[in-house]
């Protein structure tokens, strides 16, 4: 693109900050363990990789537009009609789909910061401005959530459990949230871990959408289904919601591989449920050890834990990185580290025990 060019393009891609993918690392010994995307460490199942070959074979159609085999699966799956349901490619694919028809310059989009990097990107790709609340001792504050919204306020987000601290809202304090967002906003319930949790106390979106329009759940085949290759997300929610999602749905972007991987996800579950369970005892297990070590780490919900280091947050990964191990660092902040299979949660545990700590 030559720079004269350059006056056409959008003035928002100015301040579009671009997605920075996880690292990987090589160790000495050639040990090479991602832990920093927090994707299922479990290699695809065999029916599923069967039903991606057999889909391969019919590469040279284009895929069903409506992805109805899988919308209607998902319908069954969930117990919600079919026109509550829209997919698209990842849960950020149906994300940016909301925000492009929700949202436009002079709109606000209200979440809780740190939250989810993709989100701060896909605001100011629509052009609307982000309004970011602090956390408050690593947890969504819903009152000052509220006390964002105006009346330019499209969207709130809340990530439920949040990423990158793991941590999660409650029933009764996301209800009595919900309960008080003015209508004209819509509540985003970004579940991307959903399966990953255990406490009781923290609600399922799809209890809490049917009885409010203006909230909606979003989903994703790539963290517990394992599908992250792929790209396949999905949004419940009311008609006119599910409705603006499809119609925002680049033609043909939810592949023909990728839709049939994940109708044969679903019909997998219970396979992919004990990989998750598995995944949720190495958590407990991973995160007792570092606080027996001395760590920090709050109570996670998720498929990671988070680490508060502050100023030996880039050192942090840098050890890691040198044992072969990718962890996600937020400069300043933290470091994100995905709960992987029992060998590299160990790798994991002897560098973060090795880790000279500053005792500030
Ligand atoms: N939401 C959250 C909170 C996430 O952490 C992620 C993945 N890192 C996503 C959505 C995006 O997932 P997908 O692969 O479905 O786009």
């Amino acid at each position: 693109v030559s720079e004269r060019n350059s006056p056409y393009f959008r003035a928002v891609l100015d301040q579009v900050p671009g997605y920075k993918p996880g690292r990987t690392a090589v160790g000495p010994d050639g040990r090479s363990f991602k832990l920093s995307s927090n994707e299922n460490p479990y290699d695809p199942l065999p029916s599923v990789v069967s039903a991606i070959s057999a889909a391969a074979a019919e590469a040279n159609r284009y895929p069903d537009a409506g992805v109805t085999g899988l919308t209607e699966a998902l319908a069954r799956r969930f117990g919600v009609p079919a026109d509550h349901v829209a997919t698209g490619a990842g849960s950020v694919g149906v994300l940016q789909q909301l925000l492009q028809a929700v949202a436009e310059p002079g709109a606000e989009v209200v979440y809780a910061w740190r939250s989810f990097e993709a989100y701060p990107l896909l605001t100011a790709l629509s052009g609307a401005t982000a309004v970011t609340v602090p956390l408050t001792g690593e947890a969504h504050d819903l009152d000052a959530l509220l006390a964002a919204v105006t009346d330019r306020t499209r969207m709130v987000l809340v990530c439920n459990p949040n990423n990158p601290t793991g941590t999660a809202v409650r029933e009764e304090e996301l209800t009595a949230f919900l309960d008080r967002v003015p209508d004209h906003v819509l509540v985003v319930l970004d579940e991307a871990y959903r399966e990953y949790v255990r406490d009781p106390a923290v609600p399922d979106g799809l209890d809490l959408y049917r009885d409010r329009p203006n909230v909606a759940v979003l989903r994703t085949f790539s963290k517990a289904y394992g599908l992250a290759a792929l790209r396949v997300g999905f949004l419940i929610g009311h008609p006119h919601v599910a409705s603006a999602v499809r119609k925002t749905l680049v033609p043909f972007a939810v592949n023909h591989l990728a839709q049939a991987a994940a109708v044969a996800s679903l019909a997998a579950e219970d396979e992919l449920a004990e990989r998750v369970e598995r995944t949720v005892k190495e958590r407990t297990r991973v995160r007792d050890a570092l606080l027996a070590d001395g760590w920090e780490v709050p109570p996670t919900e998720a498929n990671f834990v988070w680490l508060r280091l502050g100023g030996d947050t880039d050192a942090f990964a840098e050890a890691c990185a040198a044992e072969g191990l990718a962890v996600r660092p937020f400069s300043g902040e933290g470091v994100r580290i995905s709960i992987g299979a029992p060998e590299e949660n160990d790798a994991l545990l002897a560098a973060a025990h090795a880790f000279p700590r500053r005792n500030t």
